[in-house]
């Protein structure tokens, strides 16, 4: 099994093209329709909708929104953790000073 440098199917030995480039690397068409979309009309495979690169690049994509939104909802729960700490803090200074004044009216 081949796996296409276009579309990115896998295609069973002894069928489609491969392309032997002058550097050494061989590229596996499996159909006429690949090897044009990505010769002769220099298409990108990521923006046409047949290819599994356009696919697997939607579902990273669906991951990557996905891990953006946990993230922000993780953020949110940090930043609302660090201003309760902070409120608390707050407080206690708060409390401090007026048992301080509280002892310095007494005196
Ligand atoms: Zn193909």
């Amino acid at each position: 099994m081949t796996k296409c440098v276009f579309c990115g199917r896998e295609e069973p030995d002894y069928t489609g093209v491969h392309l032997i480039k002058n550097d050494g690397t061989v590229d596996f068409y499996c159909s006429s329709k690949c090897r044009k979309n990505s010769l002769k009309l220099g298409r990108d495979k990521r923006k046409l909708k047949w290819t599994l690169t356009y696919k697997d690049s939607l579902k990273s994509n669906a991951a990557r929104e996905i891990a953006h939104e946990a993230k922000k909802v993780e953020d949110a729960k940090e930043a609302k953790k660090v201003a309760d700490e902070k409120a608390i803090v707050r407080k206690a200074f708060k409390e401090a000073r007026t048992d301080k004044k509280a002892k310095e009216a007494k005196k």
